[in-house]
């Protein structure tokens, strides 16, 4: 991929930058280290009129110890959204539960927290990552819908076999799916490139789902694409028990709040953990686009 000079070099510099200063730029997209600081930020966004999902921050794990700490964690996460009230559901990323090295430790995981999210009534969704694993994502996400009602999947409007997956898993019956734009850096061959191409199947897709039989968390910041599925909201009369606009903690709060002033259901998306670093890392590196973000923050504090 080509990318501007200055990005590269502000990704080159990164790891050589003192984590302090690495937060500054972080802070505001993520709630903080603890699960405390994940229940403060979903309570002020509650009263805020605003619905969350908590994502315990890490993937890519290698051994089982580490997917045990990470189904720890989002069963107290689970523990503490009950206890504190919350409107809140979880995120999770398959990789986090083993899924790059143990697919049934994975499923055996997945099962697990599932069964947990039952009894706490609450919602769980998976992430989707990047295209190695979209086939064995979507696999256990059917697999595992039927039985835990509360389940929902990603869609990356980037990628080119995205129309046709929508389809397939709305003859399998009613689905939950967020639509986003995609963050992972693909290959043309299976991907869109060009911005508008992304954005035209992201409202494609999105028609598609809101003619169909499906929940759907419409994941975008892009002003054009919320004005967009406004409009097929409205042509299509979605009710609101049938769609979310979703965003992500700390990006385009003057758009949200206009979201939910105008009476749309919003959810806000809320990282949190002690692996901040390494994923504010792995984000810059793989999407360099984000570091136009951090420049602008480094020059522009709001
Ligand atoms: C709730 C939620 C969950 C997501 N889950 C996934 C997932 O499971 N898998 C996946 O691949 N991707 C996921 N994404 C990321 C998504 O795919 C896009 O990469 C991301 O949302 C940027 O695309 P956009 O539609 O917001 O449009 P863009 O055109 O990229 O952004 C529109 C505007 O939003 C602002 N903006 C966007 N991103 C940022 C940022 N990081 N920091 C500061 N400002 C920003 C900028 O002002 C920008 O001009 C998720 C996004 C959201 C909102």
């Amino acid at each position: 991929m080509t990318a501007n000079p200055l990005h590269n070099a502000v990704v080159g510099l990164m790891p050589y930058l003192p984590r302090a200063l690495i937060w500054r730029f972080s802070r505001r997209y993520i709630a903080g280290t603890r699960l405390s600081d994940a229940y403060r930020t979903v309570s002020e966004l509650n009263a805020a009129g605003c619905t969350g999902t908590i994502d315990v921050l890490g993937e890519d794990v290698t051994t089982a110890a580490q997917v045990g700490t990470a189904l720890e964690l989002y069963r107290e996460a689970l523990d503490g959204i009950r206890d504190n009230g919350l409107d809140c559901g979880i995120s999770v990323k398959l990789s986090e539960f083993g899924l790059r090295f143990d697919v049934e430790g994975c499923r055996k995981a997945m099962h697990s927290l599932l069964e947990s999210a039952r009894d706490h009534d609450n919602f769980v969704r998976i992430d989707m990552e990047d295209s190695s694993v979209t086939d064995v994502t979507l696999e256990i996400y059917r697999n595992l819908r039927h039985e835990y009602g509360r389940l929902g999947a990603v869609i990356q409007s980037c990628l080119r076999r995205s129309r046709q997956d929508v389809i397939d898993l709305m003859a399998d019956g009613p689905t939950d799916i967020r639509l986003c734009k995609g963050i992972y850096i693909e290959p043309e061959e299976i991907a869109y490139t060009d911005a508008n191409d992304i954005r035209d199947s992201f409202s494609e897709i999105l028609d598609l789902l809101l003619k169909g039989d499906a929940r759907v968390g419409i994941a975008t910041h892009d002003p054009v694409l919320v004005e967009r599925a406004e409009a097929s909201l409205q042509r299509f009369g979605v009710g609101k028990d049938r769609y979310e606009f979703q965003m992500l903690l700390g990006v385009t709060e003057r758009l949200r709040s206009r979201l939910v002033a105008d009476g749309h259901p919003l959810r806000v998306y809320v990282p949190f953990g002690e692996l901040w670093y390494n994923y504010s890392l792995r984000r810059l590196r793989e999407n360099p686009g984000i570091v136009g973000h951090i420049i602008r923050n480094l020059f522009h504090r709001q």
